[in-house]
């Protein structure tokens, strides 16, 4: 599946660019920012601003902050901006009244931004509502550099499909698997012994069970290593998120579930390991900033500077890795039994995670009730026939759908 497009574009590529001059410079690229506004959106933009000469904005799109997605536009130069939520049209327009820029609102116009034809598009929205835009950026067949799990994993099959009917190059913008792209390079998925995604094992790694029942959202929201956006910090103190990025994992990387694994690695530099079957193990290491492998995605085959701390192993003394705990972090054994059961039931865990992990943000149930609604949801959802095959992204939204009222429902029963 994908790793061929991969390899296919690695190895074209590779060849030429060793040649060529390396840096990104001579080239100008199109882009598009979904989720401007956001945590990898922000990042992105801090990237283009080092880097004028490499990038050109074409739109930017976020969900209502208008002031804010105005600043962005104004200082890139964007050609459109997008907010999702209607209601803040206004004030978006007001915002950029005098710019030139164009202002555009809903669901629908994000879409119609992701469409427009660029170099890349940067699929940085949270959640499921990312599914249709990057569904639409993937259909140019041009470069999507996809921060959006979710689309793997509530359209898997379907969206990797789809890459390769419109022949994307899709680069992995989520560390690991950005480090697992890179270990890989050029080998064949045959050789591949095992792919290992790291974990930090979040704020809660040393706590028992009994302090996890008590633990708030602000003290979840205080990630060790990593600075990011609320939703994807609570997953990785449940571990969701390393549940769900096996499951981006067994998408992208086709080696089969048994060839994925995850250890756990407090100070979070390495990202990712790959065992080939000459015993091999080969690593990508970098201290833990976005900015590295959105670098990579941008400018890949080429590297670009990035503005981070250059890795210091003698400063860090050491790295340590150990196994993580299904007792008190269950995540990640759902994430693998939604993959057990096959088709849509990912997109059950992911639909049944995102309204759990709203609830506990909003006070209204306990840090380990988000895994109980999670299983909970993949054993009704499958009671009511919800678990099926996939063959559009229609039916992977109308299961995203089903599988939240289900969740709201079954947290009704909780509180
Ligand atoms: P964030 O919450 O900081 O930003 C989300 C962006 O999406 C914002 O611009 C917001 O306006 C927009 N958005 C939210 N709801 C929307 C909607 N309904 N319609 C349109 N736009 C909407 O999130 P983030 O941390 O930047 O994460 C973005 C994606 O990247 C997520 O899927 C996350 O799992 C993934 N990711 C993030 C990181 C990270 O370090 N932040 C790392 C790996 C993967
Ligand atoms: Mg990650």
């Amino acid at each position: 599946m994908s790793l061929d497009n991969f390899t296919a574009v690695g190895a074209a590529v590779q060849a030429q660019s060793i040649a060529q001059d390396r840096t990104v410079s001579t080239v100008t690229r199109r882009l598009t920012v979904l989720g401007a506004t956001g945590s990898i959106g922000r990042s992105t933009l801090d990237l283009v601003a080092r880097n004028e000469a490499a990038f050109s904005v074409e739109a930017v799109t976020a969900h209502s902050s208008a002031r804010e997605l105005a600043e962005l536009a104004r200082r890139h130069r964007a050609r459109v901006a997008v907010v999702a939520n209607p209601d803040c049209y206004a004030e978006l327009k007001a915002h950029l009244a005098g710019s030139g820029i164009e202002a555009a609102a809903g669901p629908e116009a994000v879409v119609a931004a992701a469409s427009l034809p660029v170099d890349c598009v940067v699929a940085a929205i949270v959640g499921a509502a990312g599914l249709a835009p990057t569904f639409a950026a993937v259909a140019q067949g041009r470069r999507v550099a996809l921060a959006n799990k979710e689309c793997l994993v509530t359209g898997g099959a379907v969206f990797m499909d789809a890459v390769a009917a419109a022949g994307t190059e899709l680069l992995p913008v989520d560390s690991e698997h950005s480090g697992a792209f890179q270990a890989i390079g050029a080998a064949r998925l045959q050789d591949i012994e095992r792919i290992t995604l790291t974990a930090s094992g979040g704020p809660f790694r040393t706590w028992d069970r009994a302090r996890l029942a008590a633990a708030t959202p602000a003290e979840a929201l205080k990630h060790p290593n990593w600075s990011m956006g609320p939703k994807i910090t609570i997953d990785s103190a449940t571990l969701m998120n390393k549940g769900l990025e096996l499951i981006e994992a067994f998408y992208l990387f086709p080696v089969g579930v048994e060839r994925l694994g995850v250890v756990v690695h407090p100070q979070s530099i390495v990202h990712c390991l790959v065992a080939y079957k000459d015993g091999s193990v080969l690593a990508q290491l970098a201290n833990p900033d976005m900015r590295t492998p959105i670098a990579f995605s941008l400018s890949y085959p080429a590297r670009m500077v990035a503005p981070t701390v250059p890795l210091d192993l003698v400063k860090l003394g050491q790295l340590t890795f150990e196994a993580h705990d299904p007792e008190r972090f269950p995540a990640i054994g759902l994430a693998l039994d939604a993959l057990a059961r096959g088709g849509s039931a990912p997109a059950v865990l992911n639909a049944a995670n995102e309204v759990a992990v709203a609830a506990f943000l909003e006070g209204r149930i306990g840090f380990l009730d988000i895994a109980r609604t999670v299983a909970t949801c993949l054993d009704k959802a499958e009671q009511a026939a919800l678990v099926m095959e996939p063959s559009s992204l229609a039916d992977v939204i109308a299961v995203d759908g089903a599988a939240r009222i289900l969740a709201r429902n079954v947290i009704a029963g909780v509180q």
